[in-house]
C-alpha cells in the first residue's frame, strides 16, 4: 500500500514524539502541528492522507478543527484523546471524525487504525472513480441499483429498514458511526426510541449477515457510541 502523508496534531511534546517516532519507524511521512491554527494551515497546504488529532489543543477545541476540515475535505481524521467519555467520542464522530483512540494507546493499535483509514481513503477514491452501483465487501455484495443484498452468492432477505441500515454502514465502511448518525440517516430523526429500534434492527440484520453471533465479521459494536462495518481484507480467505 502506498503510504500517505500523515498530519500529527498534538500540543503535548512527549506524546507527539511518541507518535512521530512510531511513524518514522514504519516509513510514514508526516508533518506535525502543535495547535489548531497550525493544523488547519497544514491540512490545507499539505492535503494529508490521514490526520491524527488531539482534542485538547491550546488555541481551539479539536472538534472545531474537525468541523473546519469537513467543510472542504473528506480526509480521514482519527481522534486521539485523553477524554474517555462516550459523549466526547460521539461529538467528535458526529462532526465527521472517522475513528478515535483513547490515551494511553498502544502503538500497534495506532498503526492498525491508520491502515483502516488508508483503506477507507482508497475505497472512497475508487468508488468516486467508478461510481459503480455494486458494493462488495468479503462475501457481502449489495446491488444498489436493484436494491438487493447477497451473501456468498445467496440473496439475503432483508426488510426495507434492514436494507437501509446495511447501506448506511456500507457507504461508510471502515468508519465508526454514532447511533445518532445512523438513526438520522435511516429514520430522519434521532429520538431515544429510534436508538432502541436501531438496536432491534441491528440485531435482526446481524442474524442474517453474520455466520456466527459470537464473532461478528462485518459489523462491530462500539458500546455506548455506535457501530462500524469492518472492511474485509480480500486476501483474508478463511
Ligand atoms: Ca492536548
Amino acid at each position: 500500500m502506498n503510504k500517505p502523508l500523515i498530519l500529527v496534531v498534538e500540543d503535548d511534546k512527549p506524546v507527539r514524539n511518541l507518535i512521530t517516532t512510531t511513524l518514522k519507524t514504519h516509513d510514514y511521512k508526516y508533518t506535525a502541528a502543535v495547535n489548531g491554527a497550525e493544523a488547519l494551515m497544514a491540512a490545507s497546504s499539505h492535503n494529508p492522507g490521514v490526520v491524527l488529532l488531539d482534542l485538547g489543543l491550546p488555541d481551539m477545541d479539536g472538534v472545531e478543527v474537525i468541523k473546519r476540515i469537513r467543510s472542504w475535505s473528506n480526509m480521514p481524521i482519527i481522534v486521539i484523546s485523553a477524554r474517555s467519555e462516550d459523549r466526547d467520542k460521539i461529538e467528535a464522530l458526529d462532526n465527521g471524525a472517522d475513528d478515535y483512540l483513547t490515551k494511553p494507546f498502544s502503538v500497534d493499535e495506532l498503526l492498525a487504525r491508520i491502515r483502516v483509514a488508508q483503506r477507507r481513503l482508497s475505497i472512497m477514491q475508487t468508488e468516486q472513480a467508478s461510481s459503480g452501483s455494486l458494493f462488495t465487501n468479503g462475501e457481502l455484495k449489495i446491488d444498489l441499483a436493484a436494491g438487493c443484498a447477497y451473501l456468498g452468492g445467496e440473496q439475503i432477505h432483508l426488510t426495507p429498514i434492514e436494507y437501509k441500515l446495511l447501506c448506511v454502514l456500507a457507504a461508510n465502511v471502515g468508519k465508526v458511526l454514532t447511533h445518532t448518525y445512523i438513526t438520522q440517516k435511516v429514520w430522519g430523526s434521532s429520538w431515544d426510541n429510534d436508538i432502541a429500534s436501531l438496536r432491534v434492527f441491528m440485531a435482526t440484520l446481524r442474524k442474517k449477515l453474520e455466520p456466527s453471533a459470537d464473532s461478528p465479521r462485518y459489523i462491530q459494536t462500539h458500546i455506548g457510541v455506535g457501530y462500524r462495518m469492518l472492511r474485509i481484507d480480500p486476501s483474508d480467505k478463511e
